[in-house]
């Protein structure tokens, strides 16, 4: 690992440490305009690049680390100044003025609709009435973020994609909108506008008439679809990738120059093909930033929508919305009273049955943290208000998994598939068999050995 010097700003450790969610917020506050859009082949995704780190030398107050999300995100400050809430007191679970179940009945329904089809029914309320739209759209290469101002355009919209994601355009679009407009965004890309927009282009915050946010749970680097694709034997570059609609979990489908090939996510021809995807598609290939991330209900939005896999409703193609403001209260109740939503009460009790606790209070997040940081390696730091909250730092065997999965990540961008494959399925094996799970230790155990040699080699 490449560690800046002093004079360096952090965020260049960040894009070391596959940090950066390609938010774009330093490229609007650099002076010099050093830092560049970049694809990392190596770590398989979008992310920035300080093309002169000369220029960062005379630059005192380094910005592009004060707007950085994957440095620090204070979210009660965020909150005050972005949405003008008083949060003295924000929990994990963010602002609330109402729990909802719900679809669209139209949009559920059309083959692309990650969930409920929510999200979709409120850009095409938008559009309708002429307030344009910046979300992810589909382009020739790949995605990224667009403005619509047609509702004939919600057809470049995609159900949710889980890869390959760069949402750098975003702020200068939002500043070439003439009139307020939606945003759609997931928890980091909305931490990364708003971190810039507050301290540095206020105005920003007054084009923004609604903050819909994605409930966020990981995302991949574009080695998840490569090593799947190696496992199934596809030939040639995808050009584009889809992982919901058309059933309830949602068909992977992966589009290369020579066709496109489907996938279903949970029904598989037997165990070497349901190895194939949950190894392609495990922790161990999420972005790094997502292992440590501790927003994931997008408590900074407006309406925040997400999967609502609860026991009780069947895996239906249902979302579980948040809203955090009385703005996205308002919203919602008018598309019931017009007959285009079905809502029914929910509660914060199935926030954390279709999320799972961990995830909604960051329990693994801030353990992996921890264990990162022991290591020397710089994570991100997010502020809530109950700041003394301590997680218990991780057991032996925890660490152990974090080592294995720093090794399984460290395999992938390798290329190493094949290999990354049998690691993961020795560490999931390891969950049910203790013997595979004493092979794993072998390794400490010869390091610690060889070091208690030397110790006792240099003491004699
Ligand atoms: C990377 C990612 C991870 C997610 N993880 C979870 C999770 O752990 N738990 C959960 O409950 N829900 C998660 N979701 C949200 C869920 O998949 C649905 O997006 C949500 O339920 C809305 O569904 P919908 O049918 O209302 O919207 P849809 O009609 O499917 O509309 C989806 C909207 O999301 C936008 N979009 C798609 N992908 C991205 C992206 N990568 N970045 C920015 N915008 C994007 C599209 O432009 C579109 O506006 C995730 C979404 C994404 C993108
Ligand atoms: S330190 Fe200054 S010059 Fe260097 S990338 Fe950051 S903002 Fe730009
Ligand atoms: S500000 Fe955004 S784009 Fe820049 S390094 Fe941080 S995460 Fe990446
Ligand atoms: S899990 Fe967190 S860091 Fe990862 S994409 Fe979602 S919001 Fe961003």
């Amino acid at each position: 690992m490449n560690v800046p010097s002093l004079s360096q700003p952090k965020i260049a450790e960040v894009v070391t440490n596959d940090l950066c969610i390609a938010c774009g917020a330093c490229v609007e506050v650099c002076p010099t305009k050093v830092i560049k859009p970049a694809y990392n082949e190596f770590r398989a995704a979008h992310e920035v690049r300080i093309d002169d780190l000369q220029a960062c030398q005379s630059c005192t107050a380094q910005p592009c680390d004060s707007v950085c999300p994957s440095i620090r995100v204070d979210l009660p400050d965020l909150a005050r100044r972005s949405m003008g809430l008083n949060v003295s007191d924000m929990s994990r679970q963010g602002p609330v003025t109402g729990v909802f179940l719900g679809y669209s009945q139209p949009h559920r329904d059309n083959g692309v609709s990650s969930s409920g089809g929510i999200v979709r029914l409120l850009i095409q309320t938008a559009l309708t009435a002429s307030t344009p739209v910046i979300c992810l759209i589909k382009k020739e290469h790949g995605h990224g973020p667009a403005i619509l101002r047609s509702v004939a355009e919600l057809a470049k919209v995609p159900g949710s994609i889980y890869h390959g994601i760069g949402f750098l355009d975003a702020i200068p679009l939002l500043r070439s909108v003439d009139q307020p407009c939606y945003l759609v965004s997931t928890p980091c890309q909305l931490e990364g506008i708003l971190k810039y927009a507050v301290d540095h282009e206020p105005a920003l915050l007054d084009k923004i008439a609604l903050k819909i946010g994605l409930i966020c749970g990981w995302m991949y680097s574009d080695h998840s679809l490569h090593a799947f694709m190696t496992y199934k034997g596809i030939k040639g570059d995808f050009t584009d990738a889809n992982y919901r609609g058309e059933d309830k979990v949602g068909l992977l489908k992966i589009r290369t120059g020579e066709g496109e090939h489907k996938f279903h996510r949970r029904v598989f021809a037997g165990r070497a093909e349901r190895l194939d995807y949950a190894a392609s598609f495990s922790s161990g290939a999420n972005r790094l930033r997502c292992r440590l991330c501790q927003d994931h209900l997008n408590v900074l939005c407006d309406v925040a929508v997400g999967d609502a896999w609860l026991a009780r409703k069947h895996e239906q193609k249902l979302s579980i919305i948040v809203t955090r403001t009385p703005a996205g209260l308002k919203i919602l109740r008018s598309l019931e009273a017009a007959g285009s939503l079905h809502l029914e009460s929910s509660g914060e009790n199935d926030i954390i049955e279709s999320q799972s606790e961990d995830l909604v209070e960051g329990q693994t997040a801030r353990r992996f943290s921890r264990h990162l940081r022991s290591i020397g390696m710089a994570t991100p730091e997010f502020v809530y208000a109950e700041t003394t909250r301590q997680e218990p730092p991780p057991t032996l065997a925890e660490q152990a998994g974090f080592g294995i999965e720093r090794l399984l990540r460290w395999l992938l961008r390798n290329k190493n598939y094949r290999l990354f494959r049998s690691v993961y399925l020795l560490r999931h094996l390891s969950r049910y068999h203790p013997w595979v799970g004493r092979l794993f230790r072998i390794p400490g155990k010869l390091f610690r050995l060889l070091k208690d040699r030397k110790t006792t080699a240099l003491s004699a």
